[in-house]
C-alpha cells in the first residue's frame, strides 16, 4: 500500500515552471531575481514591511535573536511545547531557554504564566532580552494578552510562525504579530521550497541588517572587508522560484487543510474519548496539522496504540511534539508550569494533514483508525464537539 505521509510537498506545474526558468536563466545561487521577487510578494501577501529570505526557519530565528543584540548569558523566554528548532537558536547565540508551558484552550503560551515570569524576572532585576511565541500546529498564540505583559517591560516577541504562514489572529496574519517574525518552507510546512526560510518585521534596519549578516556580513568594499562575524544563511535563487509558485497557492493550501480538519472532526464526531486542538475564537488556524487528544480510559486505546496501527497499514501519525522541559538536551534550564505541555504530549496525536490528501486516503485513514485492535465501540457522540469545526 502506498504510504500517506503526515505533511508531504504538494507540488504543480507552476513550481516546475518557475524552477526551470530560474535553472535556464543561469542565476543558480543565494542571490537572484527570484530572491528578491518571492520577499517582495511575500511580503504583500503577510502585509509586512521588509522580508528576507534565508535558507531555514532555524536561521531566520538565530537572525532574529542577533538583531535583537541578544547575547550570550541573556535570557530569552519560549514555549515549552514547540519543536527543538525554537530552543535550539537560542543556545545559538549564547543565550538561555526560559521555558513557559501551554495554555490548554489554545495549546499555546499560556498568557497568564508569561505575565508571571516577567513579573519575577523584573523583580529579580534581570528581564529576558526577548520572547519567542510559537504559533502551534497552524494557529496563532494569544497574541493581545502576551503583547500587554511584553510592552509592560519592553522586551520584543519574535514570533515563530514556521507553521503558521496563511493562519490570522484578529484579522492580521501570522508572522506580523510580534516584532519580527519567523517562517519556515522546510518540506513538511504548509508551503515549501525544500528547505528554506523568511525572516519578515515592518522594521526595515533590522531586515536590512539580517540580510547583511545572512551573507557572511561583508562590508561595502570592493575586496573582502568583516568588521562582523557572519552566516551563510542565503535563500538559493533555485528555491526562491519554487516558493514564488507555491506562495501563488497558499489561500488554495489553507483551505484543503481546514477541510481535512473538518472531515476528521465530522468523522470522528461519534467517538467517545476523543477531542480536537480546539481552535481559539480570536483567529483563524491554517490548520496545518489536524491533532486530536485521546482519552484512553474511555477510548479504550493509547494514542501510540493507534499510531502504532497506522504506522503498520503505511500511515504516518506523529506524536504531539514532546516539550522541551521534558527533553534531555533542556531539562536543566527554568519552566513555568508544565502539566498541560506534558499531558497534551501524552495524550496527542497528528493525524495525515497534507493538502493533497485524496477522498481514498482519507477514507483508508477513517479504516485504520476504526479497526485500531482494542478500540472500545464508539457511537456516542460528544455535544461539546458538535459545531466547534474548524471550517
Ligand atoms: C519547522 C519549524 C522550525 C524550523 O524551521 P526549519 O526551516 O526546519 O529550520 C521552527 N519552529 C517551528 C515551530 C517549526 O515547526
Amino acid at each position: 500500500m502506498e504510504p500517506i505521509y503526515l505533511s508531504p510537498p504538494h507540488m504543480g506545474p507552476q513550481e516546475r515552471a518557475l524552477l526551470l526558468d530560474a535553472f535556464d536563466s543561469n542565476w543558480i545561487a543565494p542571490l537572484g531575481p527570484h530572491v528578491d521577487a518571492f520577499e517582495q510578494e511575500f511580503a504583500l501577501r503577510v502585509d509586512i514591511g521588509h522580508a528576507a529570505a534565508l535558507s531555514s526557519g532555524t536561521a531566520a530565528l538565530h537572525l532574529a535573536l542577533l538583531v535583537l543584540g541578544v547575547g550570550p548569558g541573556d535570557e530569552v523566554v519560549t514555549s515549552s511545547l514547540t519543536f527543538a528548532a525554537t530552543a535550539n537558536a537560542i543556545t545559538y547565540v549564547g543565550a538561555i531557554p526560559v521555558f513557559i508551558d501551554a495554555d490548554r484552550s489554545t495549546w499555546t503560551m499560556d498568557p497568564q504564566l508569561l505575565a508571571e515570569e516577567l513579573d519575577a524576572c523584573a523583580a529579580r532585576g534581570r528581564l529576558p532580552k526577548a520572547v519567542i511565541v510559537v504559533d502551534l500546529y497552524g494557529q496563532c498564540a494569544d497574541y493581545d494578552a502576551l503583547r500587554a505583559s511584553c510592552e509592560r517591560y519592553d522586551v520584543p516577541i519574535i514570533e515563530d510562525a514556521a507553521v503558521a504562514l496563511g493562519a490570522t489572529y484578529g484579522g492580521k496574519a501570522a508572522g506580523k504579530l510580534g516584532d519580527l517574525g519567523v517562517f519556515s518552507f522546510n518540506g513538511n510546512k504548509i508551503i515549501t521550497t525544500s528547505g528554506g526560510g523568511m525572516l519578515a518585521s515592518d522594521r526595515g534596519d533590522w531586515i536590512e541588517k539580517a540580510r547583511f549578516l545572512s551573507t557572511q556580513a561583508r562590508d561595502p568594499a570592493p575586496h573582502y572587508e568583516h568588521s562582523q562575524i557572519g552566516y551563510n544563511y542565503r535563500m538559493s535563487n533555485l528555491l526562491a522560484a519554487v516558493g514564488r509558485g507555491q506562495l501563488a497557492l497558499l489561500d488554495q493550501r489553507v483551505e484543503e487543510r481546514r477541510a481535512n480538519n473538518v472531515f476528521y472532526r465530522s468523522a470522528l464526531r461519534a467517538w467517545y474519548g476523543i477531542e480536537f486542538m480546539p481552535e481559539a475564537p480570536y483567529g483563524r488556524s491554517n490548520c496545518w496539522l489536524t491533532c486530536l487528544l485521546v482519552d484512553p480510559e474511555r477510548l479504550g486505546v493509547t494514542t501510540e496504540d493507534i499510531r502504532a496501527h497506522l504506522e503498520k497499514v503505511n500511515i504516518e501519525a506523529r506524536p504531539v511534539w514532546k516539550p522541551m522541559h521534558l527533553q534531555t538536551a533542556f531539562s536543566n534550564h527554568r519552566m513555568r508550569g508544565g502539566e498541560v505541555s506534558s499531558d497534551l504530549f501524552q495524550r496527542g496525536l497528528c493525524l495525515p494533514s497534507g493538502s493533497s490528501l485524496t477522498e481514498a486516503d482519507r477514507a483508508r485513514i477513517l479504516d485504520a483508525l476504526a479497526s485500531v485492535p482494542g478500540l472500545r465501540a464508539a457511537s456516542r457522540p460528544t455535544p461539546d464537539e458538535e459545531g466547534s469545526a474548524c471550517s
